[in-house]
């Protein structure tokens, strides 16, 4: 299993990090390993400062394919979840500036938290709101109609490069709103007002 992740797909994330627009989606990884274990806290690692959470829908590969054409993508993937992007921002920040891969800053142990799944036809993906609260605040507040780039878009771009096989995993980017995580932090992750999971900061 593979953990394919967006970076920059919601223009207004993009500006509060000081990017630009990208023309097509920017792609890293996180290994499977970066999975956090259901029900277990998350610990911030001692390598960073300054961990943020970045709150995104999850699709699940449910067909193996290469080469698939985005009119075709939906039969590509058939359940969706939510999922927190753990990113150690002061590291990706040292490594974007020496233009050096994100890896470390992105796919390290418990970096992806993960939701149960659910079937895609019970949600409209093109209208679709998610949100997470932070110690009872909001603080990120998405829509998947906001995306640059769709899901359908999205495999077709990265399954030009990679084979996408069942059980593959895609992070389709976060909204505006990312922010640090702090010891005793407790998120909760809504997708339209269904609550998929709670999680303890440590
Ligand atoms: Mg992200």
């Amino acid at each position: 299993m593979k953990i394919i992740c967006i970076g920059r797909n919601y223009a207004e994330h993009a500006k509060e990090l000081g990017n630009e627009i990208p023309k097509n989606p920017v792609i890293f990884m996180k290994p499977d390993t970066a999975v956090l274990k259901k029900g277990s806290d998350f610990y911030i690692p001692e390598f960073s400062n300054d961990i943020h959470y970045e709150l995104e829908v999850v699709l699940k590969i449910s067909k193996g394919g290469k080469y698939i054409q985005a009119e075709n993508a939906d039969k590509y993937y058939d359940e969706i979840g939510l999922g927190i992007d753990f990113t150690a921002r002061d590291l990706q920040s040292k490594l974007k500036e020496k233009g050096l891969p994100w890896e470390l800053a992105k796919g390290f142990d418990g970096s992806a938290v993960l939701s149960e799944f659910y079937k895609k036809e019970n949600f409209d993906l093109k209208n679709l709101s998610f949100s997470l609260i932070k110690n009872k605040e909001k603080v990120q507040d998405g829509n998947t109609s906001m995306m640059l780039f769709s899901p359908e878009k999205i495999i077709e771009f990265v399954s030009q490069y990679f084979t996408l096989r069942v059980g593959d995993l895609i992070f389709t980017g976060t909204p505006k709103g990312v922010g640090k995580v702090e010891e005793h932090d407790i998120l909760e992750a809504f997708l339209d007002d269904k609550k998929l999971f709670d999680l303890r900061i440590q």
